[in-house]
């Protein structure tokens, strides 16, 4: 298509002089603008209705933090309702999901649109913004949302999920799950004193620490039921499900299969969820680091303090404990497995006063962690705890570390029974 022809299309389609057209887009592609965005450009200086003055249609897989604004066509793929408080005022916002067959994307819908999982929208002149790093859609007082014919998307409409796929930042999901553990608190909440309930929940897949800011009375222990639109953030390293007000509690007429022990997986997978709640590895201890056995901690902060010196606090007088820092390697990865004083007792065969004579015998504190590593190093454990991930490594903080109860000839068995199959 020439220029010539260009400026025809525009100057009919907006009703202008054809030669007032064609010297503007002979300027623009003069200075190297692509002629589509010249047309574009164009059409909104001699006011194009209203496709004009909405920033172009992109894919979902395009939206960059850079754009300030798009607009997109897409499935809606879950709905969470919430209640903020915003620049001092109480507003109640959605936000959730969207997807069309190229990605999906978060949003926040500062507007009722009367959006419901499963419905195909248009939203024009929806705002970009960065959180944690990834584009985020805001859909406000200037979006337009026109609802459209139903589109094809390659994810799953509403929210429906198991516990072991939870991520902080989830919204709008929905979960059957019982409640094994809980307990009811008063905290300082921003309307004064108020009571919560907080615990554990678990299903088929996995178990993850739960608060309930409304402290529902059928939120109880032994409970099963659906929760629908709860919410996700991390708590201490690992997921957390939040009732708000908005969630729908109703209970369940069918028993799950909720096992008691922590979810069983790989040092690799384990890590890459990134933070999880009660898992089990199985792997060899490597090794027992520095910093293990015999410690002191500093009597303000607890932290553990070396020469009687503490980062925070100066020269304190240090309090002996006993803690074990196993490296545990299941041949998929590597997980730094912390023991607090009673685990450590029973891998170290004493309390911390049996360690203190064994290091004024020795003459040396490192006596303790040596007998530590003597016990577990090459050995296989099983490695029960919660994992939290961050800069400086993966640490599971150890609820039970046993040695493991498959001797390695059965498993050696299994794996050849499999590979027969
Ligand atoms: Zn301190």
């Amino acid at each position: 298509m020439s220029l010539d022809d260009h400026a025809e299309d525009l100057a009919s389609d907006l009703g202008v002089d054809k030669e007032e057209v064609k010297a503007d887009l002979e300027n623009l592609v003069e200075y190297s603008v692509p002629v589509d965005e010249a047309k574009q450009s164009l059409r909104r200086k001699y006011g194009d209705g209203s496709s004009s003055s909405e920033p172009s249609q992109v894919d979902l897989a395009d939206v960059s933090t850079e754009d300030s604004n798009v607009t997109v066509t897409a499935k809606v793929l879950t709905v969470g309702k919430r209640s903020i408080r915003y620049q001092g005022n109480e507003q109640t916002i959605h936000e959730g999901e969207l997807a069309d067959e190229t990605g999906k994307i978060s949003y926040t819908a500062w507007e009722d649109f009367g959006l419901s999982a499963g419905d195909t929208i248009t939203a024009g002149n929806a705002g970009v913004r960065e959180w944690e790093g990834d584009p985020e859609l805001n859909l406000g007082e200037s979006t337009n949302v026109a609802f459209e014919d139903d589109i094809d998307v390659p994810y799953p409409v509403g929210g429906d999920a198991d516990l072991a796929d939870l991520e902080p930042g989830d919204r709008g999901i929905n979960l059957d799950v019982q409640v094994v553990e809980v307990e009811t608190k008063t905290i300082d909440g921003r309307d004064g004193e108020t009571e919560i309930k907080s615990g554990v929940l678990a299903d088929e897949s996995a178990r993850l620490p739960f608060t309930d800011w409304e402290a529902r009375p059928e939120v109880a222990e032994g409970a099963t039921m659906r929760l629908e639109d709860v919410y996700v953030r991390e708590f201490r390293g690992v997921p957390s499900v939040n009732l708000s007000e908005f969630t729908a509690v109703a209970p369940l007429d069918r028993e799950l299969a909720i096992s008691d022990t922590g979810t069983r997986m790989t040092v690799r997978d384990a890590v890459e969820t990134g933070g999880a709640y009660d898992v089990e590895v199985v792997g060899s201890i490597v090794a027992v680091r520095d910093g293990s056995g015999l410690i002191e901690r500093c009597p303000e902060c607890g932290r553990v303090i070396q020469n009687g010196q503490c980062r925070s606090h100066g020269d304190v007088d240090g309090q002996d404990d006993l803690r074990v820092k196993a490296i545990v390697d299941d041949g998929t990865g590597t997980v730094t497995a912390v023991l607090d004083a009673e685990r450590t007792e029973e891998v170290y065969g004493g309390d911390v006063e049996d360690a203190k004579a064994q290091a004024r015998d020795a003459m040396d504190k490192e006596v303790v962690a040596d007998s530590i590593r003597e016990r577990v190093v090459g050995h296989e454990y099983r490695v029960r705890g919660n994992l939290s991930v961050d800069d400086y490594g993966a640490n599971l903080e150890v609820t039970e570390f046993e040695r493991s109860e498959d001797p390695p000839a059965d498993r050696a068995d299994a794996l050849l029974a499999e590979v027969a199959e």
